[in-house]
């Protein structure tokens, strides 16, 4: 029933989710999985949506992958791909033109584009991220305006937080936005701006309140920022480990000026708002972690059934296959964990230990799985011919971005030691 309205005759019947029913259906789905009972099974539509993301994937993304991963190229003919899919962007509300998609039928798709490469898929992902704060915080005309204009045009934006001085210390921040009449004037240098060179706006923080002694929970303000303000400058394409056909870039800001009209909610509420957003963007990532792991999984697996050493497969060394039932119960974990805090701010609770958790625990295992799986391909797993290698380099940064390893662990003690302070 539910299909009938996510299906656009058009484009391919069948291949493109439309936007008018998402909001309804995501609410069936938490309800199905939610209220009333207990359920690990997908709805009908939750499983058409993975089905189309995980055809999408393993069609066009898996085959293109090594070859963006050695051009460092931008995907954006797989970006405009899925978009024209349906499979990016899930998040925008139905009255913008968008899918008004819950965080866990979201995660379902990002876990299998992950799957097919994490470069693309943290590209389709950053869109999210630099929409989330205008989602959560904007009003009605700066959400038609940022958020609609990406339902109508496969464009990119970013969240531009991080500062060369200061990443996981978002509070460090030297970025300055001066009210001047009716505009803001913004200096700083902005870092580790995943689609930094290809967003046509951005989501900005930047320090508002003079005062250092100020509260971090007043002393900033988020702003929405055109990519093509004069005095924006993004800087060269950076050279990264993993994840190369992800365009990160830093980004100076001089003398850039804003209209008041583009500050969320108001002076002040910034650092609230780019917080915020971690809640329904750190699940997501943990599925993309999950989709490595996944993938890491497949590929140690199919090699261990066909690799032969003293005259059997080495999936028949116990030690072996012992390393892939690890693997197995790391990748289950990690999707309960990442499904877990979807479903949670699905239904309108604060996640912010379970997203924490999912992420923390996520971007281990993806680290993990992908080593094993290097290790079962022994000489194979270390040259870049076979699949595996790039998993591990790819795996890192889960590590990193959205809050490190260890930020995760000090909000996870935070949360956990706030339950026994009640
Ligand atoms: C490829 C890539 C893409 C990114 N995309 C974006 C983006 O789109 N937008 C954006 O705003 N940012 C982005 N980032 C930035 C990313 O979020 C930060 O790099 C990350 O939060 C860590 O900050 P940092 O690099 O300044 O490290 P630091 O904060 O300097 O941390 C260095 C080390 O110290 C540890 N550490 C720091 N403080 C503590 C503490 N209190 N307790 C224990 N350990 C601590 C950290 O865990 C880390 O191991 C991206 C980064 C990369 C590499």
């Amino acid at each position: 029933m539910l299909l009938t309205k996510v299906l656009r005759s058009g484009v391919q019947a069948g291949l493109r989710f439309q936007s008018t029913s998402a909001q309804a259906s995501a609410k069936v789905a938490t309800s199905k999985t939610g209220h009333g009972g207990f359920s690990f099974e997908l709805t009908d539509q939750q499983k058409e949506f993975r089905e189309l993301a995980r055809k999408f994937a393993r069609e066009e993304i898996v085959p293109a992958a090594p070859g963006y991963d050695k051009s460092g190229e931008y995907p954006f003919p797989l970006i405009k791909r899925a978009w024209e899919l349906g499979l990016m962007n899930g998040h925008i509300p139905e009255d913008c033109g968008g899918m008004g998609l819950g965080i866990f039928d979201a995660c379902l798709i990002t876990e299998e584009l992950a799957y097919g490469c994490t470069g693309v898929q943290t590209a389709i992902e950053a869109n999210s991220l630099g929409q989330m704060p205008v989602i959560i915080a904007g009003n009605d005309a700066q959400k038609n305006k940022y958020l609609g204009r990406m339902t109508e045009e496969p464009i990119m934006c970013a969240y531009c937080v991080t500062e060369p001085g200061a990443g996981s210390d978002v509070a460090g921040i030297m970025t300055r936005a001066v009210r001047k009449g009716d505009d803001y004037v913004i200096n700083g240098q902005k870092m580790w701006i995943t689609n930094g060179g290809k967003a046509n706006w951005y989501f900005l923080l930047a320090r508002t309140e003079p005062d250092p002694k100020c509260p971090a929970n007043k002393a900033f303000t988020g702003f929405i920022v055109e990519a093509d303000t004069p005095g924006l400058q993004p800087g060269r394409k950076e050279l990264n480990m993993g994840q190369r056909c992800s365009d990160t870039r830093g980004i100076t800001f001089e003398d850039v000026v804003v209209p008041k009209e583009n500050v969320l909610i108001g002076e002040g509420a910034g650092f609230k708002i780019a917080m915020g957003a971690f809640d329904k963007t750190r699940p997501p990532v943990a599925a993309g972690a999950t989709g490595l792991a996944q993938r890491a999984l497949d590929e140690a697996t199919k090699y261990a059934l066909e690799r032969k050493t003293f005259g059997r497969l080495i999936a028949e060394h116990q030690a072996v296959s012992f390393i892939l039932a690890e693997m197995a119960m790391k990748v289950e974990l990690a999707r309960m964990a990442y499904q877990r805090s979807a479903w949670e701010v699905d239904l309108g609770h604060r996640n912010t230990y379970y997203a924490s958790i999912a992420k923390a625990f996520a971007g281990d295992i993806a680290n993990q799985c992908a080593s094993d799986a290097v290790q079962i391909f022994g000489g194979n797993g270390f040259n870049s011919e076979y699949p595996v290698e790039k998993l591990m380099r790819d795996a890192k940064i889960y590590q990193i971005y959205e809050g490190t390893a260890q930020i995760q662990r000090l909000i996870i003690s935070r949360e956990h030691f706030g339950k026994y302070k009640q």
